[in-house]
């Protein structure tokens, strides 16, 4: 039977910013990727200024589901589930008192529409967010927060008895989209080859705070960034595409850093260092 992965994402474009290369490969080769996307994003700013125009700002939630579906379609997910709630904000801003954002649902009521999801699905790995200590957004921590609490609810029959059969999902990963490691690599060589590096800043602030090394499993990615970014690019109302996430050519990520790595959260089948496959250890 194909093996499905269940990817947890926050806002419309976390998708294609997080370990989306991982979902193209895995989609590619067979396996069930399934996208639940919790907010419409209406809260974040259009960042592209070609898309800055009246008629985009008026209908940014529909503008943004669409750019979703493009994205999450070039990436091979198989389906798109959407939670419907409204993007928090940052705190203290007036969407993030807005009582219909995420992060003011009563956790158990958003708890129980993603165990019937995971009832439904079956996936072996769960993608969730790790605890974002660098960008402490609402609605990520919310995610992170359910990602822990639906990997035990799922299987546990006395929760939610009425929303189907329980499910174990095996393994819970947290996308991580600058490691020390890649920093680094990608920082020196694009200084060796170009004479200077958009990642200046991230290493002044690697030097002056540590990030504590974690249990991390690297996937290959070969072959599969342009296709990653041609999706992150789908986002046009919140992606410059001559913006920070294009800095990098290509071709050097191609050849200096071809992996997206991933934080071991929880696994129910082990896990060892140098892993190289987040279904390693699932019959
Ligand atoms: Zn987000």
């Amino acid at each position: 039977m194909s093996k499905t992965l269940l990817a947890l994402h926050a806002h419309p474009d976390d998708e294609s910013s997080k370990g989306a290369g991982t979902i193209c490969r895995y989609a590619a080769n067979g396996v069930r990727c399934v996208l639940v996307t919790a907010t419409g994003g209406e809260a974040g700013d259009i960042l592209n200024p070609a898309m800055d125009r009246p008629e985009i700002k008026a209908n940014l939630k529909a503008v943004r589901e669409a750019e979703l579906a493009e994205a999450a379609a070039i990436q091979g997910y198989s389906e798109v589930i959407l939670l419907g709630y409204r993007d928090s904000g940052m705190p203290d801003s007036r969407d993030n008192a807005d009582p219909r954002a995420f992060c003011n649902q009563p956790i158990d009521e958003v708890l129980g529409k993603l165990v019937a999801i995971v009832r439904e699905e079956r996936p072996d790995v769960l993608i969730g967010y790790d605890d974002h200590e660098f960008y402490p957004h609402p609605d990520h921590l919310r995610v992170h927060e359910l990602s822990l609490l639906v990997f035990d609810a799922a299987a546990d029959p006395k929760l939610f008895p009425d929303s189907g059969e329980p499910w174990e999902i095996k393994k819970l990963y947290a996308p991580t989209i600058f490691t020390q490691d890649r920093i680094r690599t990608i920082h020196d060589a694009m200084l060796d080859r170009t004479g200077g590096s958009p990642y200046d800043r991230w290493v002044e602030m690697m030097e002056s705070r540590p990030i504590v090394p974690r249990d991390m499993t690297r996937i290959d990615v070969s072959g599969f960034v342009e296709q990653s970014r041609d999706a992150l690019r789908a986002h046009r109302t919140q992606i410059d595409p001559d913006g920070q996430w294009f800095a990098v050519p290509t071709d050097l990520v191609e050849e200096v850093y071809p992996w997206e790595d991933f934080e071991m959260i929880a696994s129910r089948v082990g896990w060892s260092s140098g892993e190289d496959d987040l279904f390693a250890g699932i019959e």
